[in-house]
């Protein structure tokens, strides 16, 4: 067989694409991932919150019994599926609060106390892409699980404001919190029956999906954003008029907090978030500038969620925050992300010195400098115009002369008329500063 033959016989083959919906996350654009990661677990750390890491895959049942059946993310979001080897009903987690309800029962973890968690995890609904809106997306969550109090509700709330000003954004002008209370079952359920009545004498102004939710679950009905319904819903029952004295005193709890800490919110009764499991406390931080997408973190009290899912009763209260939402908002209003440059970039005219290069580049390594090597060989025209554009603050030139004499050539190429200079490769320790301090 001829190379041409061989040619016409290999078929050129389609190349493959990420699932619909499901991002690659590439350089630069990871660089900006690492940084809001980091400037968020030093947030974290501060308020003593430990990280937690649960499976992506859990049983189907953890999330219809945690989540609630009738919820959008249940009914028509959750990328549920048989497991093939043994026919278990599995899904990808929608959201990561119950996987972590799941693990806390599993391990006895709340045996000793209460437990204050934070984690970072890729999530998966069955929604229609758009931006600010994936069927894989980040979140990054709390969980204070063991804790009754409202003061443990005003903590999530001012780690979760403390998050979003330390990354640069602006309260009232990038974000603002809203905040609710829901009350507990027995309130819910006087104030569900006003609001029953209530959509029935207007009922010709709900569709199909309104008038079945009306009765399985009618704060959900409220829930729209749909402006036909605006007017019904704004003159519907509150639920705040049917609170109690004990749910009133957690609310004014958390806000005699929040008000003393400064941070501004607005009640909005008509917070009732897209899951079952909440009571008392309810919060959002939503932004005008992402269209609507503009619910960058919800959370709120889930005191009866464990009990519920089989552990022994415990309460908590938790947020998640969507990662995509929130560089989305950040680069609409120009918060820049610092992103580490390299110290140096490692130029070699000829490939002969290259042991002696490298261990050279390990020591600076190890003194803690960042130094990428050019790989390979090429015109040293062209090695400069990498260590340019790798944005480098120095090129490090081996040239070959002066490596045999043990030297090598500093060249900052940020510095308007920077002189080089020459270091000793032996004694890198010496000169390292120099490239760290740059
Ligand atoms: P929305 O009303 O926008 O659908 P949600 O109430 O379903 O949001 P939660 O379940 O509370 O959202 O999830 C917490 C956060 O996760 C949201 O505030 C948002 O920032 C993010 N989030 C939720 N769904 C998506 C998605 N499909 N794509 C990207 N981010 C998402
Ligand atoms: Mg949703």
């Amino acid at each position: 067989m001829t190379a041409v033959d061989d040619k016409k016989m290999t078929a050129k083959v389609e190349p493959l694409r990420a699932v619909k919906g499901m991002n690659d996350i590439l350089p630069p654009e990871s660089a900006r991932w690492e940084w809001l990661e980091e400037k968020m677990r030093s947030v974290l750390q501060r308020y003593g919150y430990q990280n937690v890491r649960t499976p992506i895959v859990e049983p189907t049942a953890l999330f219809v019994r945690g989540i609630g059946e009738v919820t959008d993310i249940v009914e028509k979001e959750m990328y549920a599926f048989e497991d093939r080897m043994n026919g278990d009903q599995l899904a990808l987690r929608p959201e990561m609060t119950a996987g972590v309800v799941r693990a806390m029962t599993e391990h006895s973890f709340l045996r000793d106390g209460g437990k204050r968690l934070y984690y970072f995890g890729a999530m998966f609904r069955h929604e229609r892409p758009q931006k600010g809106r994936y069927r894989q997306f980040h979140q990054m969550g709390v969980e204070a699980l063991g804790f009754a109090g409202p003061d443990v509700d005003a903590e999530v709330i001012l780690m979760g404001s403390r998050l979003l000003r330390e990354l640069g954004l602006v309260d009232g002008e990038h974000f603002s919190l809203e905040l609710n209370c829901l009350g507990e079952a027995a309130e819910r359920s006087a104030h569900r029956a006003a609001l029953i009545a209530h959509l029935e004498r207007h009922k010709e102004l709900l569709d199909e999906e309104g008038q079945r939710r009306m009765y399985s679950n009618p704060l959900r009905v409220l829930d729209t954003k749909n402006p036909a319904l605006q007017e019904m819903a704004n003159a519907a029952p509150k639920l705040l008029d049917f609170l109690g004295e004990a749910s009133l005193a957690h609310f004014n709890g958390v806000r005699a907090i929040l008000d003393a800490a400064g941070i501004a919110y607005r009640i909005n009764p008509r917070l009732v978030r897209g899951l079952d499991y909440y009571n008392l406390t309810v919060f959002e931080w939503v932004t005008d500038k992402l269209g609507s997408q503009g619910t960058v973190c919800g959370g709120g009290r889930y005191d009866g969620l464990i009990e519920q899912l089989g552990g022994k009763a415990a309460p908590a209260v938790g947020f998640g925050m969507g990662l995509e939402r929130m560089l989305l908002l950040l680069e609409e209003v120009g918060v820049v992300a610092e992103v580490p440059t390299l110290h140096a970039y490692a130029i070699v005219p000829s490939s002969l010195g290259l042991p002696q290069v490298m261990v050279a580049l390990e020591a600076l390594r190890g003194a803690g400098v960042s130094v990428q090597l050019h790989p390979g060989q090429s015109s040293m025209k062209s090695q400069f115009k990498k260590a340019d554009a790798s944005g480098a603050t120095y090129a490090l030139i081996f040239g070959e002369d002066e490596l045999a004499q043990g030297l090598v050539a500093l060249k900052p190429l940020r510095r308007e008329g920077g002189e080089q200079v020459m270091r000793s490769i032996s004694c890198v320790a010496d000169w390292a500063s120099e490239l760290l301090n740059a």
